[in-house]
């Protein structure tokens, strides 16, 4: 039987209630504790896979190729655990769950409810999660604020689920934002008392507030915090902004918060924390020299959360060279122009969907190769490598069936499979397959593998009638399907780093173990960065 600790949020959106939940999750861990964590989404869709990355963020993509919510992102790097995509719940699934049901006659006449058919829905898949993993603590972290909508069929299930276990089996974490008032020149702890009143209201008493502020608090402030919020002194924690995210599990552990949640669980354990690894990469990520300057060409920039896993395998792979991985965010659009591309050491062009900004990252390839600079494509990314060389090398008119399906020299078109799908959602190549890696490459030199496995999320891959043609081009195939029937690794002869991967490593970048090739991309860029 697991324990659950259910976060939720009040106040404003976006105060990293995932970074919170992963953190504690990540205190817990260091006591030995086995965790795992829900992401819950009260939005209809089915799945993150067809929502917009400018307002969403990234898709994260799950080993067994769910689409999901970023924070899933969060909790793998932070618990150092993979997921299963049911570990993020949306109304859409609970809801097509519970129709289906009705549908095959499952609720013997009578007359379906969210309270109880929908409830319990929730808490099976909340249960099932927590089984399969055999896990001692399961996190379940509530997206939204407390008060929404959408949230409250979640936050009832929710409640009544504390009432369903033992008492010390389950626990709620308030994350509330505590703002300064500059006029003012003080904090305010209305909102926190409110959204704890609004919690309450729908019959959660939180048993632990963790308050995120621009700067620290006193301990005055958590006193009140406490009174009015009806916690008691050692269960307001004070998350203030930091420096990075890897930092917050620090504070948090310096706060009190494993032995208060330990005690409150009635969990004993048999070692005392150990955040010593953890506190090691805090200090590598904080290395101010070399700078490393990396652009990533891409299409999404407005948002950093849509490359967020790109983002971090990128300082997870700077701490691991100890240099400061700079990174710049590029639009491919109609004001992109080469010359842009001359301060950074490394460029990176990340997956996308869509014709917009395409000729900027064919370009920047074309660039990279003139000016020996190490290059790295992911996904689309590969395909523009692919297009690129193709065009330099006699086939002018190479392209994508993405962007023209009419086109004569296909380089990169639509996989077989894919031709008879019409739906959008959760039909692409999705999630791990394996790759045969080729001795003597620089994929090799990074992973030190034969066999490896990679996520996917992609409806086109290289064309197989033009493998001749890029091979001629001085392409080396590095990565292929185990049955060589797909090109999954592209680099280039001649070239000191030009690698592009049809999968997305990023997704399985930690930062205790930077994924291989952005490590040797970093490696890469340093060099490149020390000789010139
Ligand atoms: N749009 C391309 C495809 O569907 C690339 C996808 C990606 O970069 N994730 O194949």
């Amino acid at each position: 039987m697991s324990k659950y600790i259910v976060v939720t949020g009040g106040v404003v959106s976006s105060i990293g209630k995932g970074i919170t939940s992963a953190s504690i999750g990540r205190i817990l861990r260091s006591y030995g504790v086995n965790v795992t964590a829900i992401k819950i989404d009260p939005y209809l869709n089915w799945d993150s896979g067809t929502l917009n990355p400018y307002q969403h963020g990234e898709v994260f993509v799950t080993d067994d190729g769910m689409e999901t919510d970023l924070d899933l992102g969060h909790y793998e790097r932070f618990l150092d655990v993979t997921l299963s995509g049911k570990a993020n719940i949306t109304t859409g699934k609970v809801y097509s769950s519970v129709i289906e049901k009705e549908r095959k006659g499952e609720y013997l006449g009578s007359c379906v409810q969210i309270i109880p058919h929908i409830t319990d829905e929730i808490k099976l898949m909340i249960k099932n999660v927590a089984d399969k993993s055999k896990a001692e603590v399961v996190l379940v972290e509530v997206g939204g604020t407390v008060g929404d909508i959408e949230s409250q069929p979640f936050i009832e299930a929710l409640r009544q689920l504390r009432h369903e276990v033992e008492p010390d089996d389950c626990m709620f974490v308030h994350v509330t934002y505590v703002p300064y008032l500059k006029a003012a020149k003080e904090f305010k702890t209305k909102p926190t008392q409110h959204s704890t009143k609004e919690l309450r209201g729908l019959g959660i008493t939180p048993d632990m507030i963790v308050c995120r502020s621009e700067l620290l608090l006193d301990k005055k402030l958590k006193e009140k915090i406490a009174h009015f919020c009806d916690v008691p002194y050692e269960a307001v924690i004070n998350t203030p902004d930091a420096h990075s995210i890897y930092e917050v599990p620090l504070t948090m552990y310096s706060e009190n918060v494993g032995d208060y949640i330990l005690k409150r669980l009635n969990i004993s354990t048999s070692k005392k924390a150990d955040l010593y690894e953890w506190s090691q990469i805090v200090e590598d990520l904080k290395i101010d020299t070399p700078k490393i300057n990396i652009a990533v060409v891409g299409k999404y920039i407005e948002l950093e959360d849509a490359y967020i896993s790109i983002r971090e395998a990128l300082k997870h792979a700077g701490a691991a060279n100890k240099v400061n991985v700079d990174i710049d965010w590029i639009k491919a659009d109609e004001n992109f122009n080469k010359t842009m591309l001359d301060k950074y050491d490394g460029l990176l062009i990340p997956g996308g969907f869509g014709e917009r900004g395409i000729t900027g990252k064919i370009e920047t390839v074309k660039y990279a190769i003139k000016n020996n600079k190490p290059i790295f494509g992911i996904c689309l990314g590969l395909h523009a490598m692919a297009i690129a060389v193709a065009q330099l090398n006699g086939e002018p008119e190479a392209n994508s069936t993405e962007f023209d399906v009419n086109s004569p020299c296909p380089v990169i078109d639509m996989m077989e499979e894919q031709k008879k799908i019409k739906n959008m959602g959760g039909t692409m190549r999705l999630g791990a397959y394996p790759c045969k890696v080729k001795e003597g490459t620089i994929a090799y030199e990074a992973y030190k593998e034969t066999e490896i496995s990679e996520r996917h999320r992609h409806r086109y891959e290289v064309n197989n009638e033009y493998r001749d043609l890029l091979k001629n081009s001085g392409v080396v195939i590095s990565g292929s399907s185990p049955d060589d029937f797909l090109v999954e690794m592209i680099e280039l002869k001649d070239h000191p780093w030009f690698l592009g991967c049809q999968f997305h490593p990023e997704f399985k970048s930690r930062p205790n173990k930077a994924h291989p090739i952005f490590k040797s991309f970093i490696k890469a860029a340093k060099e490149f960065k020390l000789d010139n």
